[in-house]
C-alpha cells in the first residue's frame, strides 16, 4: 500500500539525532518546562521571524489560548472557515465566543474575504483564517477587513508550518499593491495576524511524536497573557490570577521537535517538488482540478485535488468516490479532508446554513499521497493510476 503519508523515512533518517536528544532529556530529568522548551521556542521564533513563540500541548490549545489571550470571550462572534477541521471551531467555542462559519474559495479551499465581510456584525471581534492544506489564505484582503472593522486576526497555522505568503488573490501579481501589502510578501504564516497557532500533531508538516502546539505573536502583552494561561493562569507559581490550563509543551517533545526543525526547510522543499511533479503529469486530466502551484508559498500539508462531477445528473461525489476505490484497488491510499464541513456537523444541526462552495468541495476533494519522502516510483504509480482511471 502506498500510504497518504509515510513518517518512517524521516524517523529513520534522523534516528541517531532523535535518540541523542531524548537521552539528554532523560539524563537531566527536567521533563516539564526544561531547557529544550525555551530553545525550541527560540528556534521557531527565529525561523518564522516573530518575536514570541510559546509552546503548548496541542494545536487546539494554541488556538484557544491565543484567542483568550487576545481577549476573545463570551458574547463575541469569531468568523472562520466552514471548511476546516472541527478543532478550529471548537477552540472558538471554548472561549465562550460563537464561531460564524463562512464559505471558501473553491480554487484554494481557503476562506473567502467577500463572505467574511458579509458576515461582520457589531459583535464580531476576530477572524480565524485557516491556511488549509498548507496554502496561505488571502491575508492581505483579510487584514484590510481587520483594519476596516477593527477585528483581530488569529491564524490557524496547524497545516502551514513554513508556508509563506505571496499573493493576495489568484489574479494579483504584486506590483499594483500598496506598500503595506508588498511588505507582506514572503512573510511566514503565523506572523501576519495578531497571533498564529501551530500544531505538532505527528502528521503535520512539522510533526512531533505525540501532541504539541505553539503560539506565535509579536505582541508582548498577548505573549505574557498566553504564557500565564498555559500554566494555570499564574504569572508567579502558586499565585493564580485567572482560570487557565495545564497546557505545556513537554520537554521531550521540544527536544525531538528541535531535531526535525533543523530540516523543515528542506522537507517542505521536497514536498513542493512532489507537488510540482503531480502538477506536470496531471495538468492534462480535465476531470480534475489541481491545487495551487508551489510558487504561491504552499507547503502541501496535503496535495488535494478536486474531482469534478461528470454531469448534472450524476450524484455529487460519485466520481470522486469511484476514483478513491479504484486507487485503493491499485494499492494507493487516499483521504477525504473533509467529508463534512463544520456547518453540517451534528453539533451545528440546528443552524441550517447553506454554504455552496464548502458543500461542493466535500463531494469533490481527494488528498493524494504526499510527503517529503514520497518515492518517485510510488508517485509515478499514483499518477499512472489516476490517468488510467479517467482514460481507461
Ligand atoms: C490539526 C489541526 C488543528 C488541531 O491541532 P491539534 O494539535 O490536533 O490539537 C486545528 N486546526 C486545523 C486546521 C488542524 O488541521
Amino acid at each position: 500500500m502506498i500510504p497518504v503519508l509515510d513518517l518512517q523515512p524521516e524517523i529513520t533518517l534522523l534516528k541517531k539525532e532523535l535518540q541523542e536528544a531524548s537521552e539528554r532529556v532523560l539524563e537531566h530529568g527536567r521533563f516539564i518546562m526544561g531547557p529544550e522548551v525555551k530553545s525550541f521556542e527560540n528556534e521557531v521564533a527565529q525561523y518564522l521571524g516573530v518575536k514570541h513563540a510559546i509552546g503548548v500541548n496541542s494545536g487546539t490549545d494554541a488556538l484557544l489560548i491565543a484567542l483568550r489571550a487576545a481577549g476573545i470571550g463570551e458574547g463575541d462572534e469569531v468568523i472562520t472557515s466552514a471548511f476546516t477541521f472541527f478543532a478550529t471551531a471548537e477552540s472558538i467555542e471554548m472561549t465562550g465566543a460563537r464561531p460564524v462559519f463562512t464559505d471558501v474559495e473553491p480554487y484554494d479551499f481557503n476562506i473567502d474575504p467577500d463572505a467574511v465581510e458579509k458576515a461582520v456584525t457589531s459583535k464580531t471581534k476576530a477572524i480565524v483564517p485557516v491556511h488549509l492544506f498548507g496554502k496561505p489564505a488571502a491575508m492581505a484582503r483579510l487584514m484590510e477587513l481587520g483594519q476596516k472593522y477593527g477585528l483581530l486576526i488569529v491564524e490557524d497555522c496547524a497545516q502551514s508550518f513554513g508556508a509563506c505568503y505571496h499573493a493576495a488573490c489568484a489574479d494579483c501579481s504584486g506590483e499594483c499593491m500598496p506598500d503595506w501589502r508588498q511588505k507582506l510578501m514572503g512573510k511566514q504564516t503565523g506572523t501576519l495576524g495578531v497571533a498564529g497557532a501551530f500544531s505538532f500533531f505527528p502528521s503535520k508538516n512539522l510533526g512531533g511524536f505525540g501532541d504539541g502546539g505553539m503560539i506565535t505573536t509579536d505582541d508582548d502583552d498577548l505573549a505574557e497573557e498566553a504564557s500565564m494561561l498555559r500554566v494555570h493562569g499564574a504569572r508567579k507559581k502558586y499565585h493564580n490570577e485567572v482560570l487557565g490550563y495545564n497546557s505545556r509543551l513537554d520537554t521531550l517533545q521540544a527536544a525531538l521537535l528541535s531535531v526535525k526543525m533543523k530540516h523543515i526547510g528542506r522537507f517542505n522543499e521536497q514536498r513542493r517538488e512532489v507537488a510540482q511533479r503531480y502538477h506536470e503529469h496531471l495538468a492534462d486530466v480535465e476531470e480534475i482540478q489541481l491545487p495551487a502551484r508551489p510558487d504561491t508559498g504552499h507547503v502541501y500539508h496535503q496535495y488535494t485535488i478536486r474531482v469534478k462531477r461528470a454531469g448534472k445528473s450524476e450524484n455529487p461525489g460519485k466520481r470522486r468516490d469511484s476514483l478513491a476505490s479504484y486507487l485503493k484497488e491499485q494499492g494507493i491510499q487516499t483521504m477525504i479532508y473533509y467529508p463534512v464541513p463544520c456547518h453540517l456537523l451534528p453539533i451545528y444541526e440546528g443552524q441550517k446554513m447553506h454554504l455552496p462552495n464548502a458543500e461542493l468541495l466535500k463531494d469533490q476533494v481527494l488528498s493524494l499521497p504526499m510527503g517529503p519522502f514520497l518515492k518517485k516510483e510510488d508517485q509515478e504509480r499514483v499518477i499512472e493510476a489516476v490517468c488510467s482511471f479517467f482514460r481507461g
